[in-house]
């Protein structure tokens, strides 16, 4: 992945507490849009793992989490144990206000304590700044005063419920500890006013469990019917058309605020703290029943709403005067409440049950508490599930009505074990053979570790099939079909050049089809060698799983590459000798053939037609499955040496479309697996079961 942090940036980590809640997981992400290093903590009381997989593949960007509840201080002090922090974002803590007055003892606790056990563990690291989330709530009514509209910071507080005190009590601790040692700490306290919308990727956005508390989360779930109507608390108040008025800011600007505050205690001499406070808002407040119109904009639909009596402790007008902020961070927001409103629903549409798309289950995959390895299934319990793994991209599992169609292990462990035979793997960076592991590219000759007696098959020791990819990213792109994204950035020792290499599943439960498109680009040198390819062993005898015999195979194909006597490719197309149509009896010999398609062979396949290639019957189980593929050939497989230490080689056959078999080394087939600088490789192949 790309390094956490650019040259230019402090080598130390910024902690974000936090970070895979809405605020917190978009502050991430400019975080590292400003060349800052970070790493995650959250307990998943109100979030889950899946946005900070998500971030890491819109920043690409490998960002290290831990699962930590902040009020266990030795799990906090393990995390400033294993890297440098000088700073903190403190996001962590509960925010539903009418939560917040029924278990006061739980919101202090979490809040209070939380924030104490964080404090303490900066002090015995030597972490000096921390820039806080408040909240406008700790001024309570700020109408209560005369001129007090839009609230400045001088504003007295006076919050009106149990969650705004802790926030102020949060405040007065930190003053109280910058006043002990004020040449020590650097406080930033912001109070936010409304925050709204989404990133403007749609990839990351609020997702709050069970009923949302705030009005826009709430109006988005109306508008895809996961709510009724929308409920408005009271249309009689003084303001412009009776409902009350807030300061809304889109996310990101609110984001933008901590890296202007961090920026700004950055800037601070060591020698010399700080503590203050800074309101982030945007100074115009909306009202309820103009949020409401903006969205129904966004959306195009006339959200049905009631009108009921206000709520209790709700105020007028909450309008931020944000002047100390721009004076001093150089901070203002740049987006109005339109602008949010659009971005809210782009990121509503992309993932209308948000972060937890239907049918989707996800596991992890590695030891216990290892984030980085997760198992993603696809499609639970429709008779159509696919289960993937960041590790190789891999297929793990493919069942059909509850029994499986290919070869799959338990977990990460057996996967990067010598044993594996790339089982359902990404194969890259080069897939199947190249003779002698030998070749030449602008002039350098390459040797690449061998493992087989005169070939690197696969990419030997640097291939994908042990890489952590990137993500996944799944999102259910319509009814019933489904993406699956990872991303690799391999700069493989040697192979020559940097790549970046994405591998998108689609999932089709109804057609039950399972496509996949690689595309691969060079991030740095002027060309690389590519070939790629899913190493997947098929068993379609869903009764008898020990052995693939009695499949009936039709190859729609009459031409291979011609191999020499010590199984070299000699650079010819010859005719196949032995009938397109055969069945794989159990003494039937066994296959390691590349046969060729007749789709055009080039760096970029995806405009060719997908063509179908293979057709795989089973008589006992009646299953069929065709591939079809935008590739120039296949590599159909059948042999062993053994497909896993436990089972023998019968178990499974593969069909791995791809570029021709060693074209690196033969003139004629090389340019469409040399992948020049500004150049895309690209591949899509299909299986489909009926
Ligand atoms: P959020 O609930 O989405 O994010 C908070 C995150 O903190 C969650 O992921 C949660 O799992 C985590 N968390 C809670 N307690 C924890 C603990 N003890 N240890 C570790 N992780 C813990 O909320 P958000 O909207 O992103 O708000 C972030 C912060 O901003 C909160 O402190 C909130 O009070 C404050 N704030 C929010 C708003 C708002 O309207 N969203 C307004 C003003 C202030």
């Amino acid at each position: 992945p790309r390094s956490n942090g650019t040259s230019s940036a402090p080598q130390s980590y910024v902690l974000v507490t936090g970070g895979a809640g809405y605020i917190g997981s978009h502050t991430v992400v400019e975080l590292i849009e400003n060349g800052y290093k970070c790493i995650v903590v959250d307990n998943f009381s109100n979030s889950c793992y899946e946005p900070i997989a998500r971030i890491q593949l819109l920043t690409k960007t490998e960002i290290p989490f831990f699962k930590v509840d902040l009020t266990d201080q030795a799990a906090l002090e393990r995390v400033f144990e294993q890297y440098p922090i000088d700073s903190v974002i403190h996001f962590a803590g509960l925010k539903a206000v009418g939560e917040s007055t029924e278990l006061p003892l739980k919101y202090y606790h979490n809040n209070i304590t939380g924030t104490l056990v964080l404090l303490e563990t900066m002090q015995k690291f030597g972490a000096k700044k921390l820039v806080f989330s408040s909240s406008a709530t700790v001024y309570g009514d700020a109408t209560r005063f005369p001129n007090m509209i839009p609230i400045p910071e001088e504003c007295p507080t006076g919050p009106t419920n149990p969650y705004g005190k802790t926030k102020l009590a949060i405040e007065e601790l930190l003053e109280d500890l910058y006043n002990s040692e004020q040449t020590r700490w650097k406080f930033a306290i912001l109070r936010y006013f409304n925050p709204i919308g989404a990133h403007p990727s749609g990839i990351i956005g609020e997702d709050p469990l069970g009923i949302p508390n705030n009005l826009l989360p709430y109006m988005s779930q109306v508008a895809v019917k996961r709510r009724q109507k929308l409920f408005v608390f009271g249309n009689q108040y003084n303001s412009r058309d009776g409902t009350p008025i807030r300061d809304y800011i889109h996310v990101v600007d609110l984001a933008r605020g901590h890296i202007a505050s961090l920026k700004y205690l950055d800037k601070i001499h060591s020698s010399e703290g700080i503590c203050r406070v800074w309101n982030l808002g945007s100074g115009t407040g909306s009202t309820v029943m103009e949020v409401y119109k903006a969205f129904c904009l966004a959306c195009k639909i006339d959200l049905p709403y009631e009108i009921v009596g206000p709520r209790s402790g709700d105020v007028l007008n909450l309008t931020a005067k944000p002047d100390r902020a721009i004076q001093e961070l150089k901070w203002k927001t740049t987006m109005n409440v339109a602008e949010s409103c659009k971005d809210l629903w782009n990121w509503t549409t992309r993932n209308p049950s948000g972060y937890q798309a239907k049918g989707v289950v996800n596991k992890f995959f590695g030891a216990p508490n290892d984030y980085r390895c997760r198992l993603v299934t696809v499609g639970k319990g429709s008779g159509f599930e696919t289960s993937f793994t960041n590790l190789g991209a891999t297929l793990v599992d493919l069942t059909i009505c509850g029994k499986p169609v290919v070869l799959g292990l338990g977990d990460e462990s057996e996967y990067v074990d010598d044993s594996n035979p790339y089982l359902g793997a990404t194969i890259g960076r080069y897939a199947n053979r190249i003779s002698g592991g030998k070749f030449n590219l602008q002039g350098n000759a390459y040797q690449l570790a061998l493992n087989e007696k005169a070939a690197t098959v696969h990419s030997s020791s640097q291939s994908f099939h042990r890489k952590r990819f990137l993500g996944p990213l799944v999102q259910e792109l319509k009814n019933n079909v489904y993406v699956v994204k990872f991303v690799l950035f391999d700069a493989a020792e040697s192979f020559p050049g940097d790549v970046e290499v994405s591998v998108n599943y689609e999932i089709d439960v109804k057609a039950q089809t399972l496509s996949v498109e690689y595309e691969g680009r060079l991030i740095k040198d002027e060309s690389t060698v590519m070939n790629l390819t899913n190493h997947s062993y098929f068993n379609l005898n869903q009764f008898q799983y020990t052995d693939c015999g009695g499949t009936q195979f039709e190859v729609l194909s009459d031409r291979v590459v011609e191999m020499d006597t010590k199984n070299r490719p000699t650079g010819q197309i010859v005719k196949w000798w032995e009938p397109s149509q055969f069945i794989f009896s159990s003494t039937e010999s066994q296959y390691d053939t590349c046969f060729v398609t007749g789709s055009k062979s080039s760096i970029d396949t995806r405009s060719n037609e997908l063509k179908d290639v293979l057709i795989a019957q089973h008589p006992e189980s009646n299953l069929k499955l065709t591939v079809s593929t935008t590739e120039p050939s296949f590599q159909f497989y059948t042999k062993g040496p053994g497909v896993t230490k436990s089972r023998d080689e019968r178990y499974g056959f593969c069909c791995e479309p791809g570029r021709y078999i060693n074209a690196i080394n033969l003139p004629q087939w090389e340019s469409a697996v040399v992948l020049k600088k500004g150049e895309t490789y690209g591949s899509r192949t299909t299986y489909k079961f009926d």
